[in-house]
């Protein structure tokens, strides 16, 4: 995912008052817990604790928090990149070892998939799935941590390590509440998010039907390093963008620099594209259905005297429903095209395909994950974002099948002010760990309770 919007106001959250509310406070620059000697699972509820059970996952979530990290941080060491994660896959598999799950690697991609059937009587079968992804970045982590990566220009600089871990942490307190649970639970590890299409790849291996039927819901968390510690935020409707990549090739004529008029310079009409593209989204798509189109790479030319034949440019486009995108494709191929031609020229325009969907919540289980936090960790640590955030995901093709809600948790480290701390995908970016134990009991909480709900 790419980094969170600065812009976005979390009005009512206290970086401090909720950092003060986190149930563990292991920093990034303490030293690990020591390994026991073997990991217990969280103690079972006694029958008819807690009203809504909150309570007790949220004290055993805690309790597992000492082992959450130590799991985080091996990951944070060892990051990859990609579909192929096999040392990802292989921790994963290890922390699963012993649970009541039936457990499936991919075929195709280092992916994990976990099933966990209940044991409470349900009048129908039914499931709920939650997603954890695995995969890290390609650039070299430049932070001071002492667990810091140890592979060569590769990072967790998105905090997916705190993803696979959480995930980890809701199959063991849902193990321990197996008797409570009135159906089953898919857990979807994932490779892939960072524009391999991990997701897309894992439903074309049926992760959607790893129960035996479609689940009822599906719900992931993704953390922040500029959003203050602890905090849930999510929004009803379109949650994230669809994210494309544009590619333009304008095929000119090449020539002597000083002899421009017998040439046919590629480079002036490529440069009018890119302003024209700015015009077109500003002239002719909604304020209310934004569209964004940032031109980040344009080659042309070897030498100042040397007219190029071609000259190319990409862009990314961001957008917020299907309706606007569609017409993007069809107004930017017509613009490109109708430049070119004007200037005695051809122009290849095409979209690449790895693109990503609009993430869209489902209102009523935004609704359902929002109450889910305040039950557990008090309203004050959630609040609605009032616009969709610019980043994309591909937990996008999940919802695009269940109804389902992603929310962002803040994991900025004390100390760092969230308006200015390092983003998601920066080398410089940290996320404080001691937010894991309460994304756990959320996740946890979510399929308990949507499966009696
Ligand atoms: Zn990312
Ligand atoms: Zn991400």
């Amino acid at each position: 995912m790419r980094p969170i919007d600065r812009r976005t106001v979390l009005t009512g959250i206290g970086g401090a008052a909720v950092g003060a509310a986190l149930t563990v406070a292991l920093r990034p620059g303490q030293p690990e817990p020591a390994a026991p000697a073997k990991v217990a699972p969280p103690a079972p509820v006694a029958p008819g604790a807690g009203p809504m059970s909150g309570l007790p996952l949220a004290k055993d979530a805690a309790a597992l928090q000492p082992d959450l990290v130590r799991l985080r941080r091996a990951l944070h060491r060892q990051p990859e990149v990609g579909l192929s994660l096999p040392r990802s896959q292989e921790a994963v598999v290890k922390a699963l070892d012993g649970l009541p799950l039936e457990v499936r690697t991919g075929n195709a991609v280092s992916s994990v998939v976990g099933v966990l059937r209940g044991g409470a009587p349900a009048p129908a079968r039914r499931s709920v799935l939650l997603r954890g992804d695995m995969d890290a970045l390609p650039l070299a982590e430049k932070n001071g941590l002492d667990y810091r990566s140890q592979t060569a220009d590769t990072m967790h600089a998105c905090g997916h390590d705190l993803h696979t871990s959480m995930l980890v942490g809701a199959a063991r307190l849902l193990s321990a509440h197996r008797e409570k649970l009135a159906g089953d639970v898919v857990f979807m590890f994932q490779p892939g998010e960072e524009g391999f299409d991990g997701a897309g790849k894992m439903i074309a291996e049926g992760v959607l039907d790893a129960a035996g039927q479609r689940p009822v819901a599906a719900y992931a968390l993704h953390v922040g390093s500029t959003m203050p510690l602890g905090s849930f935020v999510t929004r009803r409707g379109p949650m994230l963008s669809a994210s494309d990549t544009l590619k333009v090739t304008v095929h000119g004529k090449g020539g002597h620099g000083a002899v421009p008029y017998q040439a046919n310079d590629p480079i002036p009409v490529a440069s009018e594209m890119v302003t024209a593209l700015q015009a077109m989204v500003t002239r002719q798509f909604s304020v209310f259905d934004p569209v964004i189109c940032t031109v980040g790479l344009f080659q042309a030319g070897t030498k100042s005297n040397v007219i190029p034949d071609q000259a190319h440019f990409e862009a990314t486009v961001r957008t917020y429903s299907t309706a606007a995108r569609d017409r993007f494709i069809e107004q930017v191929t017509r613009l490109l095209r109708g430049i070119a031609d004007s200037r005695g020229m051809t122009v290849d325009a095409v979209f690449s395909e790895d693109h990503y969907d609009v993430t869209v919540n489902n209102a009523g289980e935004a609704e359902f994950l929002a109450d889910t936090v305040a039950q557990l960790h008090g309203a004050e640590r959630f609040a609605w974002l009032p616009d969709p955030l610019t980043p994309s995901e591909d937990f996008s093709k999940v919802l695009a099948q269940v109804p389902g809600a992603m929310a962002m948790l803040g994991a900025c480290p004390p100390g760092r002010d969230p308006a200015t701390a390092p983003a998601n995908h920066s080398p410089l970016a940290e996320f404080d760990d001691a937010v894991m134990a309460d994304g756990a009991a959320v996740l946890a909480e979510l399929a308990l309770r949507r499966l009696v709900s």
